[in-house]
């Protein structure tokens, strides 16, 4: 009798266990509070090859070339049907994405990652600071962590360092590592060119702190104060013809395009707009660290 209630609390504790490992398994993304992260618009043609396949606000990146195509960024968990409608309104098709980038491992560019991986069978490329949370769905992050998954951990494929090249077909990708917002937050650097000329485009993630806690008090990642001083400064020195970023609102996609607007690659010529952003990013910073 001792034996068979022994097995019995052991099957009991494994159940458990089990169930435990279920639960915590389980992504809980984030609720936003942000209607315009999930409302549609419209996909359009930035620039040569580049194109705008995201949501209203939440920026996604179709890069095509000869040898298929590449796609920064993914939204929420549920912006999959609406990426892949982008893609195909555009004449491209779904299963030619053969590259799958991130411009850094938060919910809300990665819910959608593992899906669309998982339908297309993309290589996911990532910055090496950010292939811990993405292995673990953004569980470990210092910042948004804590909470279990908050999205579906994605396998990833190659890890990239700072100015490492991504190519496909004729393109070459240029990844620069900028972290601070997530460990391996990172912008990407290409040329593209249209029948009048090239562009050299930033696709930036723009350093913007995301925690409440002071930098001291974060002690899984010492180094944040350091990686964003750096990135500040990275930034301010990059040459570029065209930039965009993670979020429409940060390049003001919305006050330089509306819906029917025919192509045209100079709307996002913007230095002054970009240098406006990192100056207030860099007062936001001086300010966090008591400057
Ligand atoms: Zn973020």
């Amino acid at each position: 009798m001792l034996k068979k209630s022994l097995k019995v609390s052991i099957l009991v504790t494994i159940l458990s266990i089990c169930s435990l490992i279920a639960y915590t398994q389980q992504v809980n993304e984030p609720k936003s509070g942000n209607p315009e992260w999930s409302a549609p618009y419209e996909p359009f043609r930035i620039a040569g090859n580049l194109y705008y396949v995201g949501t209203y606000d939440l920026a996604s990146y179709l890069i095509t070339t000869t040898k298929g195509n590449i796609l920064i960024n993914t939204g929420l968990a549920a912006s999959a049907t609406m990426i892949r409608a982008n893609i195909e309104t555009l004449g491209f098709k779904f299963a030619d994405t053969k590259i799958l980038l991130t411009t850094q491992a938060h919910f809300d560019h990665m819910g959608a990652m593992a899906a669309i991986k998982k339908m297309t069978g993309a290589k996911m490329m990532v910055d090496a600071g950010d292939s811990a949370v993405l292995t673990d769905g953004g569980s470990s992050d210092y910042a948004l962590g804590g909470n279990g998954m908050s999205y579906q951990p994605v396998k990833i494929d190659r890890v990239l360092h700072d100015k490492d090249l991504i190519e496909l077909g004729e393109t070459k990708i240029t990844m620069l590592h900028h972290p601070g917002h997530t460990k391996g937050s990172c912008s990407f650097l290409l040329d593209v060119k249209d029948d009048k000329r090239s562009y050299k485009v930033l696709i930036a993630n723009m350093p913007t702190i995301v925690t409440d806690k002071s930098f001291s008090d974060l002690p899984a990642y010492p180094q944040v104060a350091d990686d964003f001083a750096y990135t500040l400064a990275a930034m301010k020195n990059l040459q570029f013809d065209l930039w965009v970023a993670s979020h429409a609102s940060q390049f003001s996609l919305h006050k330089k395009r509306k819906p029917g607007d025919a192509y045209n690659p100079a709307v996002f010529m913007d230095r002054r707009g970009y240098d406006e952003e990192l100056k207030d990013l860099q007062k936001q910073f001086d300010k966090k660290m008591g400057l």
